[in-house]
């Protein structure tokens, strides 16, 4: 099925980027063409409910190279990854976003690396972040330095989803069973050969950010939950901490009440059971996370589901809705 041939397969994840589309593919095209690989630019279309599809769609008329691949409802910026990487026939694989902040023109370094260096993974890595807000900058800087702890490689500090990896790499990811997939980690975790290109990330071209606060907590959630037990052992110890103090309570009131003194109001008791009940739902919120991701994986449910793959439609119309 893979086509040998095919030099470079760009995987470039879209939920609701009409705005930007048409920058997009003004500023991509040439820089592909001019590469003198033969490509293909997979736009996975992340159940976008804007024209998305559509543009994409109408340019797969005039760009032989894009191919799209329709997602049939928002799956996440990491399952159309995912999503990219089973569909990808290229001999390398670049993950880019579609808002141009990753500028289109560094594809080229990141091939030449690969190529120079014979390694199976080159990282764009970000040496400028002065276009995002204070507010990003920050928690992302806790979250690698986190993530990197957790687990236990070293994860290239700044790198985001901008990345170009090999065959091999490609292969190897699709083989993990797991669901929930954080491409930033699994892929240093994996350690295949590497090397990195400093590149500046530029501002958004065109239209609003797709991350919320929600769906970046997720990814926090994923990431920690995917690489580590150490909050569940922490629940264990608050636990065990809870019991203690508990245990130290009722001591306490079994004390008095027995040297026949009167028991000293409420608020003790008020504060005891407050304490131990913060305790405890901490804990039941830790242990549910992990609980929440055995299931989804027992569940066995597809990360996505492909609505269209702009390769198969040979002759019939397709369906753009
Ligand atoms: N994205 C996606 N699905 C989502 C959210 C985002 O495919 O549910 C894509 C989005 O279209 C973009 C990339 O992921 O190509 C990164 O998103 P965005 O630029 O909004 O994130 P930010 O740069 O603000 O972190
Ligand atoms: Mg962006």
């Amino acid at each position: 099925m893979r086509d040998t041939e095919l030099e470079l397969s760009v995987v470039v994840p879209m939920y609701d980027e009409e705005e930007v589309l048409p920058i997009f593919f003004e500023r991509m095209r040439p820089v592909l063409d001019g590469l003198d690989v033969r490509y293909e630019v997979l736009a996975v279309d992340d159940g976008s409910r804007d024209a998305t599809a559509s543009l994409l769609l109408a340019a797969t008329a005039h760009w032989p190279e894009l191919r799209l691949v329709r997602l049939l409802r928002n799956s996440g910026h990491q399952a159309a990854l995912s999503a990219g990487f089973r569909r990808a026939r290229g001999a390398y694989l670049v993950t880019i976003d579609a808002d141009l902040q990753d500028p289109p023109e560094v594809i080229a370094e990141l091939l030449a690396a690969a190529r120079e260096y014979d390694v199976d993974v080159v990282y764009g890595v970000r040496s400028d972040r002065s276009s995002d807000t204070w507010a990003k900058r920050t928690t992302a800087r806790m979250y690698y330095r986190l993530m990197g702890r957790l687990v236990g490689k070293d994860i290239p500090f700044d790198a985001g989803d901008f990345r170009l990896v090999s065959r091999r790499v490609v292969d190897a990811v699709n083989q993990l069973p797991e669901d929930g997939r954080v491409f930033r980690l699994v892929i240093p975790w994996l350690g295949f050969p590497s090397t990195q290109v400093r590149y500046v990330r530029a501002g958004r071209a065109a239209g609003t950010t797709k991350y919320g606060p929600g769906k970046m907590l997720r990814l926090a959630f994923d990431s920690v939950t995917a690489f580590s037990a150490a909050p569940l052992r922490l629940a264990t110890w608050l636990g065990l901490l809870g019991g203690l103090l508990s245990g130290m309570f009722v001591i306490g009131a079994l004390f008095i009440k027995l040297s026949g003194r009167s028991i000293p109001g409420w608020t003790s008791t008020v504060l005891a059971v407050s304490v131990i009940g913060a305790i405890q739902l901490l804990c039941l919120g830790l242990l549910g996370e992990y609980v929440a991701r055995l299931f989804q994986s027992s569940q066995k449910r597809p990360q996505f589901l492909v609505g269209y793959d702009s390769l198969d439609d040979k002759g019939h119309q397709a369906r753009t809705e």
